[in-house]
């Protein structure tokens, strides 16, 4: 079980996560963030595989990966 978070404060919906994600499963939300960006949101948790793709090239630091045993 992988789970994905998204911190919202620190997300300035550059995209380059979406991208990243080899499942799609990444998209804006069509909500604002408190600094006037749409934040990154999964679309669907149980598609991720957990490649920490994302995480590794988002330059802010916005997401968090973890993976239970
Ligand atoms: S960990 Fe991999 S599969 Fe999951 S959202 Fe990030 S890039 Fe996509
Ligand atoms: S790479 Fe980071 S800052 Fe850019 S859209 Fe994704 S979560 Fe937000």
């Amino acid at each position: 079980m992988v789970t994905l978070t998204v911190d919202e404060h620190y997300c300035k919906g550059c995209g380059l996560c979406i991208v990243a994600c080899p499942k799609e499963i990444l998209q804006f939300a069509r909500h604002l963030n408190e600094q006037g960006y749409h934040p990154v949101t999964c679309l669907d948790q149980e598609a991720c595989t957990g490649c920490t793709l994302c995480y590794v090239t988002c330059p802010d630091g916005a997401i968090t990966i973890v993976k239970d045993k």
